[in-house]
C-alpha cells in the first residue's frame, strides 16, 4: 500500500534499524522504545490487523510469531522473559494499520498494561 508507513519501511523508502529480514517477515527497532528491547515484527504482505492476518494467512502469522521469538533470542531476553503484543484496533492503541508484533523486554513489565 502506497500510504502505509510500514510498507514504506519494507520497500526501503523510509529508513529503519532492521534486526531480522526473512523472505516474508521484517523486524526493526521501534522509533520510540518503551523498553530496552522494543522491536516490531511485521509481515511483508500488507494486512491491517492481527485478526485480518489470522483470517487471510495463518501460516504467515505463525512466521511472525516465530521471528518474534528469534528476536528475543538474538537480544538475549528469552531467558528472563519478554512480551509479544499485537495492539488490535484504535481503542487498544493501534496507530499503524499494518499488523505488527511488539517484542518488549530487558526490564520488568507490569501487568495489567495501561
Ligand atoms: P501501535 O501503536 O501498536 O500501532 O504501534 C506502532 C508503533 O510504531 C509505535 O510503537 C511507534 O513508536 C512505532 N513507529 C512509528 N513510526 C515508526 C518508524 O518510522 N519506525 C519505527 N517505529 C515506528
Amino acid at each position: 500500500m502506497t500510504d502505509c508507513l510500514f510498507c514504506k519501511i519494507i520497500s526501503g523508502d523510509v529508513p529503519a534499524k532492521v534486526v531480522r529480514d526473512s523472505e516474508r517477515v521484517l523486524a526493526f527497532r521501534d522509533i520510540n522504545p518503551q523498553a530496552p528491547t522494543h522491536v516490531l515484527v511485521i509481515p511483508k504482505d500488507h494486512h491491517p490487523t492481527a485478526a485480518e492476518l489470522a483470517a487471510a494467512d495463518p501460516a504467515l502469522l505463525a512466521e511472525v510469531l516465530g521471528e518474534a521469538h528469534r528476536v528475543a533470542v538474538d537480544e538475549g531476553i528469552d531467558g528472563t522473559g519478554y512480551r509479544i503484543v499485537f495492539n488490535t484496533g484504535a481503542q487498544a492503541g493501534q496507530t499503524v494499520f499494518h499488523v505488527h508484533a511488539h517484542v518488549l523486554g530487558g526490564r520488568g513489565l507490569n501487568w495489567p498494561p495501561g
